[in-house]
């Protein structure tokens, strides 16, 4: 092994972990994917082309394996579409807590600073708005949502359990809704769905009325502000949780117009029955991210449509 810094990515096969994976290697680290590939796929690691990069299969139920020297835990494991939370509820639910424990236990061997993935979700269907940090949520614990809101939450209780008893860097970072190239045109989230509907000019499937938000983060602004939280110096940023999203917010009959203005597509729109705890609104608060990182997205909502929308139709067109 060389000199460069040690990373593992849990998740790394992932939509966002591809990402992340890619900005390390362009950084220079060595960089070891653990991943099942259950919502993943090696599509999305195969253009990388250095030895610097390994892609393990590793279920992360399971204690993770040696991997010489550690220098970063990146544990971004867990699948995170609304579509199987129910058909992979156990799977999500113990992913995010024996998962989330052999994650920190194997980065507590390594003395290895830690960054946990967690979710905008923690904060539920949210009475307070936008959301900040403090924000203490407001989950349905015998919800369909909370084999996913649930394990996320004790994932962060358990990293909090962590650093209480060892003395070890874990960050958490709370991710709102992050799209862009990657995301599988079957995953069942919002923007996948529309687009592959739009492409295909079908009518896309408004849950409920449309009057529900959201605030959508491009990929590579999301993955930027992880790694400056990786990078911010410990006096600032050990131990602490923080969000990372788009404040641009707008309601999903919007988004829909969005799609289909940016697509020029026929389609149309048609309504579905709106999933129980479907949170009404969402919108992070950035002021933490702002303050600590001077971070802020950069990519708009039409122009990172268009890039995702690219990809979508090379996706469409191979199938
Ligand atoms: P994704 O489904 O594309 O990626 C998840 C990856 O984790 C996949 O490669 C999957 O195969 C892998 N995985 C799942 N369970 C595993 C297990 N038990 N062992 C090993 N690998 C496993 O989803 P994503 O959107 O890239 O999400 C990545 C992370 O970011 C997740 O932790 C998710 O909760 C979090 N997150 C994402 C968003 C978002 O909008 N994309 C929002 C909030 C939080
Ligand atoms: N949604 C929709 N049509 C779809 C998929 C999702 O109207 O085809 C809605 C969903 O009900 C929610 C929002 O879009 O209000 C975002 O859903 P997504 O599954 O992308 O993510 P969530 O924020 O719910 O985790």
């Amino acid at each position: 092994m060389s000199d460069a810094p040690h990373a593992i990515v849990t998740g790394g096969a992932g939509f966002v972990g591809s990402h992340l994976v890619d900005s390390l290697l362009e950084d220079g680290f060595e960089v070891t994917s653990l991943d099942n590939f259950g919502s993943g796929r090696s599509a999305n690691l195969e253009h990388i082309d250095t030895p610097r990069f390994e892609s393990l299969e590793h279920d992360v139920r399971e204690p993770f394996p040696d991997l010489g020297r550690v220098d970063y835990v990146f544990h971004f494991a867990s699948r995170a579409s609304p579509k199987d939370f129910e058909s992979h509820a156990v799977e999500i639910a113990l992913t995010n807590s024996e998962g989330t424990h052999n994650a920190l236990e194997f980065a507590r061997k390594n003395d290895a600073r830690t960054v946990l993935a967690s979710t905008s979700e923690v904060y539920g269907d949210p009475e307070v708005h936008p959301q900040h940090e403090e924000y203490n949520g407001n989950v349905n614990v015998r919800g369909p949502r909370a084999p996913y809101d649930e394990s996320k939450r004790f994932s962060e209780a358990l990293a909090r359990a962590f650093q209480q008893q060892y003395d070890i860097d874990i960050r958490t970072v709370r991710i709102f809704n992050t799209y862009g190239p990657r995301m599988r045109p079957d995953d069942g989230r919002v923007i996948p769905n529309f687009l592959s509907q739009a492409l295909r000019d079908d009518d896309l499937t408004i849950y409920g009325d449309g009057t529900q938000t959201r605030s959508f983060c491009y990929v590579s602004d999301l993955v930027s502000g992880i790694r400056s939280f990786a990078d911010a110096d410990p006096s600032v940023a050990a131990g602490e949780v923080i969000n990372l999203g788009s404040t641009h917010e707008i309601e999903i009959r919007e988004l829909a117009e969005v799609i289909t203005e940016v697509l020029d597509t026929r389609s149309g729109t048609v309504h579905r029955e709106s999933p129980e705890d479907d949170p009404q609104l969402r919108r992070p608060d950035l002021e933490r991210a702002q303050s600590l990182l001077g971070w802020e997205p950069m990519v708009g909502l039409e122009d990172g449509i268009e890039r995702t929308a690219e990809y979508f139709a090379e996706e469409l067109e191979s199938e």
